[in-house]
Protein backbone atom coordinates (compact mmCIF):
# COMPACT_ATOMS: atom_id res chain seq x y z
CA UNK A 1 0.00 0.00 0.00
CA UNK A 2 0.81 3.41 -0.74
CA UNK A 3 2.43 5.21 2.30
CA UNK A 4 0.41 9.26 2.74
CA UNK A 5 3.62 11.40 1.84
CA UNK A 6 2.26 15.28 3.67
CA UNK A 7 3.45 18.35 2.13
CA UNK A 8 5.02 19.61 4.76
CA UNK A 9 7.11 18.48 7.93
CA UNK A 10 9.39 19.09 10.53
CA UNK A 11 12.73 19.53 10.23
CA UNK A 12 15.55 21.35 11.52
CA UNK A 13 17.50 24.17 9.86
CA UNK A 14 19.73 26.87 10.30
CA UNK A 15 19.74 30.71 8.26
CA UNK A 16 22.86 31.55 9.53
CA UNK A 17 25.77 30.36 11.61
CA UNK A 18 26.48 30.72 15.51
CA UNK A 19 25.47 28.86 19.05
CA UNK A 20 22.44 26.36 19.47
CA UNK A 21 20.07 29.31 19.03
CA UNK A 22 20.84 29.70 15.44
CA UNK A 23 19.09 26.01 15.31
CA UNK A 24 15.39 26.99 14.11
CA UNK A 25 12.76 23.84 14.63
CA UNK A 26 9.77 24.33 12.08
CA UNK A 27 7.05 22.04 11.28
CA UNK A 28 6.46 23.90 8.15
CA UNK A 29 9.00 22.47 5.94
CA UNK A 30 8.57 21.24 1.97
CA UNK A 31 8.66 17.66 1.78
CA UNK A 32 11.50 17.35 -1.08
CA UNK A 33 9.88 16.72 -4.08
CA UNK A 34 12.87 13.70 -5.50
CA UNK A 35 15.15 14.03 -8.81
CA UNK A 36 16.38 11.02 -10.81
CA UNK A 37 18.16 8.47 -8.76
CA UNK A 38 17.15 9.70 -5.40
CA UNK A 39 14.48 7.79 -2.79
CA UNK A 40 12.28 9.85 -0.35
CA UNK A 41 13.22 7.98 3.28
CA UNK A 42 10.88 8.44 5.76
CA UNK A 43 13.64 9.02 8.88
CA UNK A 44 13.01 6.86 12.42
CA UNK A 45 16.42 7.73 13.44
CA UNK A 46 18.30 10.68 12.88
CA UNK A 47 22.05 10.26 14.08
CA UNK A 48 23.51 13.22 15.58
CA UNK A 49 27.67 13.79 14.86
CA UNK A 50 30.05 16.48 15.60
CA UNK A 51 30.30 17.96 12.39
CA UNK A 52 26.72 18.63 12.68
CA UNK A 53 28.39 21.56 15.43
CA UNK A 54 30.95 22.53 12.57
CA UNK A 55 28.42 23.34 10.16
CA UNK A 56 25.96 25.33 12.96
CA UNK A 57 29.53 27.35 13.92
CA UNK A 58 30.71 27.84 10.77
CA UNK A 59 34.00 25.66 11.05
CA UNK A 60 32.48 24.21 8.47
CA UNK A 61 31.01 25.95 5.61
CA UNK A 62 27.12 25.86 4.63
CA UNK A 63 26.46 25.03 1.04
CA UNK A 64 23.95 27.31 1.24
CA UNK A 65 21.75 28.52 3.62
CA UNK A 66 18.97 27.87 4.36
CA UNK A 67 20.44 24.97 5.78
CA UNK A 68 18.73 21.84 6.74
CA UNK A 69 21.97 20.20 9.67
CA UNK A 70 22.26 16.22 9.26
CA UNK A 71 24.43 13.79 8.26
CA UNK A 72 22.69 10.56 8.63
CA UNK A 73 19.69 8.58 9.20
CA UNK A 74 17.63 5.48 9.59
CA UNK A 75 14.05 5.18 8.09
CA UNK A 76 11.55 3.76 5.37
CA UNK A 77 12.01 4.43 1.41
CA UNK A 78 8.38 5.83 1.07
CA UNK A 79 9.14 6.72 -2.72
CA UNK A 80 11.42 6.05 -5.47
CA UNK A 81 12.48 8.68 -8.46
CA UNK A 82 13.63 7.46 -11.72
CA UNK A 83 16.94 6.04 -12.55
CA UNK A 84 19.30 3.89 -10.67
CA UNK A 85 18.39 2.90 -7.30
CA UNK A 86 20.55 0.15 -6.72
CA UNK A 87 17.62 -2.18 -6.23
CA UNK A 88 15.72 -0.31 -3.24
CA UNK A 89 12.27 -0.24 -3.34
CA UNK A 90 9.12 1.21 -1.38
CA UNK A 91 8.90 -0.24 2.10
CA UNK A 92 12.76 -1.44 2.37
CA UNK A 93 14.53 0.01 5.83
CA UNK A 94 17.53 1.71 4.98
CA UNK A 95 20.64 3.60 6.80
CA UNK A 96 22.07 6.32 4.33
CA UNK A 97 24.43 9.25 4.47
CA UNK A 98 24.07 12.03 3.01
CA UNK A 99 22.73 16.21 3.49
CA UNK A 100 19.67 17.47 5.04
CA UNK A 101 18.81 14.42 7.52
CA UNK A 102 17.36 16.52 10.53
CA UNK A 103 13.64 16.27 8.75
CA UNK A 104 11.42 13.66 8.69
CA UNK A 105 11.79 13.59 5.11
CA UNK A 106 14.66 13.19 2.92
CA UNK A 107 15.59 12.77 -0.91
CA UNK A 108 18.21 10.57 -0.54
CA UNK A 109 20.63 9.67 -3.14
CA UNK A 110 20.18 6.02 -3.84
CA UNK A 111 23.34 5.40 -4.40
CA UNK A 112 24.10 6.84 -0.51
CA UNK A 113 22.02 4.17 0.97
CA UNK A 114 22.08 0.34 1.95
CA UNK A 115 19.46 -2.05 3.27
CA UNK A 116 19.75 -2.95 6.93
CA UNK A 117 20.39 -5.89 6.91
CA UNK A 118 18.62 -9.04 8.52
CA UNK A 119 19.92 -9.66 12.05
CA UNK A 120 20.45 -5.87 12.76
CA UNK A 121 17.82 -3.88 14.62
CA UNK A 122 17.31 -0.69 13.19
CA UNK A 123 17.79 1.63 15.84
CA UNK A 124 21.08 -0.16 15.61
CA UNK A 125 21.81 0.09 12.24
CA UNK A 126 21.18 4.30 12.63
CA UNK A 127 23.63 4.59 15.47
CA UNK A 128 26.14 2.16 13.56
CA UNK A 129 26.43 3.75 10.35
CA UNK A 130 28.87 7.08 10.10
CA UNK A 131 31.17 6.51 13.41
CA UNK A 132 31.12 2.96 12.94
CA UNK A 133 32.09 3.24 9.39
CA UNK A 134 34.43 6.30 9.69
CA UNK A 135 36.19 3.89 12.55
CA UNK A 136 36.19 1.05 9.95
CA UNK A 137 38.26 2.90 7.34
CA UNK A 138 40.34 4.65 9.57
CA UNK A 139 42.05 1.35 10.40
CA UNK A 140 41.67 -0.27 6.97
CA UNK A 141 42.81 2.24 5.10
CA UNK A 142 44.24 5.48 6.50
CA UNK A 143 46.61 3.01 8.84
CA UNK A 144 45.99 -0.51 7.90
CA UNK A 145 46.47 -2.25 11.76
CA UNK A 146 47.60 -5.43 12.22
CA UNK A 147 46.94 -7.58 14.91
CA UNK A 148 49.79 -6.72 18.00
CA UNK A 149 50.33 -3.17 16.71
CA UNK A 150 49.68 -0.64 19.46
CA UNK A 151 47.43 2.39 18.89
CA UNK A 152 46.42 5.20 20.65
CA UNK A 153 42.83 6.67 20.50
CA UNK A 154 41.56 9.69 21.86
CA UNK A 155 38.46 10.45 23.56
CA UNK A 156 37.70 6.62 23.23
CA UNK A 157 34.33 7.11 25.10
CA UNK A 158 32.83 8.94 22.34
CA UNK A 159 30.59 7.96 19.02
CA UNK A 160 33.68 7.09 17.08
CA UNK A 161 36.09 6.40 19.50
CA UNK A 162 33.81 3.44 21.16
CA UNK A 163 33.91 2.03 16.98
CA UNK A 164 37.64 2.26 17.42
CA UNK A 165 37.99 0.05 20.36
CA UNK A 166 35.89 -2.31 19.44
CA UNK A 167 37.10 -2.51 15.74
CA UNK A 168 40.73 -2.46 16.95
CA UNK A 169 39.82 -5.51 19.48
CA UNK A 170 38.57 -7.58 16.90
CA UNK A 171 41.49 -6.83 14.91
CA UNK A 172 43.85 -8.04 18.05
CA UNK A 173 45.66 -4.81 18.20
CA UNK A 174 46.39 -3.20 21.64
CA UNK A 175 44.50 -0.21 22.18
CA UNK A 176 45.52 2.84 24.49
CA UNK A 177 42.58 4.85 24.67
CA UNK A 178 42.11 8.32 26.04
CA UNK A 179 38.94 10.18 28.15
CA UNK A 180 38.22 12.65 30.33
CA UNK A 181 36.55 11.27 33.46
CA UNK A 182 36.66 8.20 35.35
CA UNK A 183 33.19 6.71 33.80
CA UNK A 184 34.60 7.29 30.29
CA UNK A 185 37.98 5.46 31.16
CA UNK A 186 35.72 2.79 31.95
CA UNK A 187 33.04 2.43 29.37
CA UNK A 188 36.67 2.60 27.26
CA UNK A 189 37.75 -0.12 29.30
CA UNK A 190 34.63 -2.61 28.80
CA UNK A 191 34.62 -1.73 24.99
CA UNK A 192 38.35 -3.43 24.64
CA UNK A 193 40.67 -1.02 25.32
CA UNK A 194 44.16 -2.39 26.86
CA UNK A 195 44.71 0.70 29.08
CA UNK A 196 42.58 3.37 29.19
CA UNK A 197 44.52 7.39 30.77
CA UNK A 198 42.45 9.99 32.16
CA UNK A 199 43.76 12.94 29.89
CA UNK A 200 42.58 15.60 32.50
CA UNK A 201 45.39 14.70 34.50
CA UNK A 202 47.75 11.95 33.89
CA UNK A 203 50.37 11.86 31.49
CA UNK A 204 49.41 10.05 28.10
CA UNK A 205 52.99 10.21 26.67
CA UNK A 206 54.67 9.12 30.11
CA UNK A 207 52.21 6.10 29.80
CA UNK A 208 52.36 5.49 26.16
CA UNK A 209 56.00 4.63 26.27
CA UNK A 210 55.89 2.27 29.21
CA UNK A 211 53.21 0.37 27.61
CA UNK A 212 55.19 0.74 24.11
CA UNK A 213 58.95 -0.15 25.44
CA UNK A 214 59.95 3.32 24.62
CA UNK A 215 58.94 3.25 20.93
CA UNK A 216 55.32 4.82 20.57
CA UNK A 217 52.45 3.60 18.93
CA UNK A 218 51.71 2.48 15.36
CA UNK A 219 49.10 4.48 15.01
CA UNK A 220 47.14 7.48 16.31
CA UNK A 221 43.53 8.59 15.66
CA UNK A 222 42.99 11.80 16.80
CA UNK A 223 39.60 13.04 16.52
CA UNK A 224 40.30 15.87 19.37
CA UNK A 225 42.36 18.21 17.12
CA UNK A 226 43.91 21.20 18.47
CA UNK A 227 44.34 20.27 21.87
CA UNK A 228 45.98 17.01 21.52
CA UNK A 229 47.78 17.44 17.99
CA UNK A 230 51.67 17.74 19.78
CA UNK A 231 50.46 15.06 22.09
CA UNK A 232 49.92 12.76 19.10
CA UNK A 233 52.85 13.80 16.99
CA UNK A 234 54.60 12.97 20.31
CA UNK A 235 53.47 9.09 21.01
CA UNK A 236 54.00 8.12 17.06
CA UNK A 237 56.61 5.81 16.50
CA UNK A 238 59.43 5.85 14.19
CA UNK A 239 57.71 5.16 10.63
CA UNK A 240 54.08 5.60 12.43
CA UNK A 241 50.99 7.15 11.50
CA UNK A 242 49.21 10.23 12.84
CA UNK A 243 45.76 10.20 11.66
CA UNK A 244 44.11 13.61 12.79
CA UNK A 245 40.23 13.08 11.67
CA UNK A 246 38.50 15.55 13.55
CA UNK A 247 38.65 18.60 15.47
CA UNK A 248 36.72 18.38 18.64
CA UNK A 249 38.67 20.87 20.62
CA UNK A 250 39.18 23.03 17.26
CA UNK A 251 40.92 23.02 14.45
CA UNK A 252 44.73 21.83 14.13
CA UNK A 253 46.36 24.77 13.15
CA UNK A 254 48.66 24.93 10.24
CA UNK A 255 51.95 22.23 10.50
CA UNK A 256 55.42 22.41 8.87
CA UNK A 257 55.96 19.00 6.67
CA UNK A 258 59.47 19.17 8.39
CA UNK A 259 58.53 17.98 11.25
CA UNK A 260 57.87 14.80 9.92
CA UNK A 261 61.26 13.75 9.77
CA UNK A 262 62.10 13.69 13.48
CA UNK A 263 59.94 9.84 12.90
CA UNK A 264 59.69 9.27 8.98
CA UNK A 265 55.99 9.93 10.03
CA UNK A 266 53.15 9.91 8.10
CA UNK A 267 50.17 12.42 8.96
CA UNK A 268 46.83 11.52 7.67
CA UNK A 269 43.78 14.51 7.21
CA UNK A 270 41.27 11.60 5.91
CA UNK A 271 37.20 12.13 5.88
CA UNK A 272 34.90 8.80 5.53
CA UNK A 273 33.11 10.15 2.28
CA UNK A 274 36.20 9.94 0.38
CA UNK A 275 37.04 6.25 1.57
CA UNK A 276 32.97 5.92 0.37
CA UNK A 277 32.80 7.71 -3.13
CA UNK A 278 31.43 4.84 -4.98
CA UNK A 279 28.75 2.82 -4.56
CA UNK A 280 31.41 -0.61 -4.01
CA UNK A 281 33.27 1.23 -1.77
CA UNK A 282 29.88 1.19 0.52
CA UNK A 283 29.15 -1.72 0.08
CA UNK A 284 31.84 -3.16 0.93
CA UNK A 285 32.61 -1.09 3.98
CA UNK A 286 28.70 -1.89 4.91
CA UNK A 287 28.74 -5.61 4.78
CA UNK A 288 31.97 -5.42 6.52
CA UNK A 289 30.92 -2.99 9.53
CA UNK A 290 27.67 -5.21 9.95
CA UNK A 291 29.33 -8.36 9.85
CA UNK A 292 31.41 -7.21 13.06
CA UNK A 293 28.05 -6.38 14.94
CA UNK A 294 26.32 -9.58 14.03
CA UNK A 295 29.17 -11.92 14.02
CA UNK A 296 31.62 -10.20 16.42
CA UNK A 297 28.94 -8.81 18.72
CA UNK A 298 30.11 -4.79 18.27
CA UNK A 299 27.09 -3.12 19.80
CA UNK A 300 26.51 0.52 19.32
CA UNK A 301 26.61 2.43 22.40
CA UNK A 302 23.25 4.70 22.55
CA UNK A 303 23.34 7.20 25.29
CA UNK A 304 20.22 8.89 24.01
CA UNK A 305 17.37 9.38 21.87
CA UNK A 306 16.74 12.93 21.88
CA UNK A 307 13.08 14.54 20.24
CA UNK A 308 14.38 16.58 17.07
CA UNK A 309 12.30 19.34 18.77
CA UNK A 310 15.10 19.43 21.52
CA UNK A 311 18.03 19.42 18.88
CA UNK A 312 20.11 22.62 21.07
CA UNK A 313 20.07 20.06 23.99
CA UNK A 314 21.10 17.66 22.33
CA UNK A 315 24.19 20.08 20.40
CA UNK A 316 24.96 21.45 23.72
CA UNK A 317 25.39 17.87 25.96
CA UNK A 318 27.96 16.72 22.58
CA UNK A 319 29.95 19.97 22.38
CA UNK A 320 29.84 20.01 26.43
CA UNK A 321 31.67 16.63 26.64
CA UNK A 322 28.58 15.05 28.53
CA UNK A 323 27.66 12.15 26.09
CA UNK A 324 29.13 9.31 26.12
CA UNK A 325 28.56 6.56 22.33
CA UNK A 326 25.80 7.41 20.10
CA UNK A 327 23.28 10.28 20.04
CA UNK A 328 20.07 10.06 17.86
CA UNK A 329 17.10 12.66 17.07
CA UNK A 330 13.57 11.30 16.84
CA UNK A 331 11.58 13.29 14.27
CA UNK A 332 8.31 12.61 15.33
CA UNK A 333 8.76 14.49 18.32
P1 LIG B 1 32.28 12.23 20.20
O1 LIG B 1 31.15 11.41 20.67
O2 LIG B 1 33.64 11.59 20.15
O3 LIG B 1 32.35 13.54 21.06
C1 LIG B 1 33.50 14.32 21.09
C2 LIG B 1 34.41 13.95 22.26
O4 LIG B 1 35.65 14.62 22.09
C3 LIG B 1 33.90 14.40 23.61
O5 LIG B 1 32.99 13.51 24.20
C4 LIG B 1 35.17 14.54 24.41
O6 LIG B 1 35.52 13.30 25.04
C5 LIG B 1 36.24 14.82 23.34
N1 LIG B 1 36.75 16.20 23.45
C6 LIG B 1 38.01 16.54 23.79
N2 LIG B 1 38.15 17.86 23.85
C7 LIG B 1 36.94 18.39 23.56
C8 LIG B 1 36.46 19.72 23.48
N3 LIG B 1 37.24 20.79 23.71
N4 LIG B 1 35.15 19.92 23.18
C9 LIG B 1 34.35 18.88 22.94
N5 LIG B 1 34.76 17.59 22.99
C10 LIG B 1 36.05 17.34 23.30
O7 LIG B 1 31.94 12.81 18.75
P2 LIG B 1 31.94 12.08 17.32
O8 LIG B 1 32.19 10.63 17.49
O9 LIG B 1 30.77 12.54 16.56
O10 LIG B 1 33.21 12.72 16.62
C11 LIG B 1 34.51 12.58 17.16
C12 LIG B 1 35.50 13.25 16.25
O11 LIG B 1 35.60 12.51 15.05
C13 LIG B 1 35.10 14.67 15.87
O12 LIG B 1 36.24 15.45 15.76
C14 LIG B 1 34.49 14.47 14.50
O13 LIG B 1 34.54 15.60 13.72
C15 LIG B 1 35.40 13.38 13.96
N6 LIG B 1 34.80 12.63 12.85
C16 LIG B 1 35.44 12.71 11.66
C17 LIG B 1 34.97 12.01 10.59
C18 LIG B 1 35.74 12.06 9.32
O14 LIG B 1 35.26 11.57 8.32
N7 LIG B 1 36.92 12.64 9.28
C19 LIG B 1 33.73 11.24 10.66
C20 LIG B 1 33.16 11.16 11.99
C21 LIG B 1 33.70 11.86 13.04
P3 LIG B 1 36.37 13.42 26.44
O15 LIG B 1 35.46 14.16 27.39
O16 LIG B 1 36.64 12.03 26.84
O17 LIG B 1 37.60 14.20 26.10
Amino acid sequence: TMATIPTTQKGVLINKTGGTEVLQYTTDLPVPALVDGQILVKNDYIGLNFIDTYFRTGLYPAPQFPYILGREAEGTVVKTGGGETYGLKEGDKVVWMGDGAYAEYTGVPAKNAVKIPEGVPPKIAAAALLQGLTALTLVREAHAVKKGDWVLVHAAAGGTGLWLVQLLKSIGANTIGTASTPEKVELALKAGATHVVNYSHEDVKAKVLELTGGQGVAAVFDGVGKSTFDLSFECVARKGSLVSFGNASGAVPPFTIGRLTAKNARLLRPTVVNYLATREELEHYADELFAFVVRDGLDARIFGVYPLSEVARAHEDLEGRKTTGKLLLDPSK
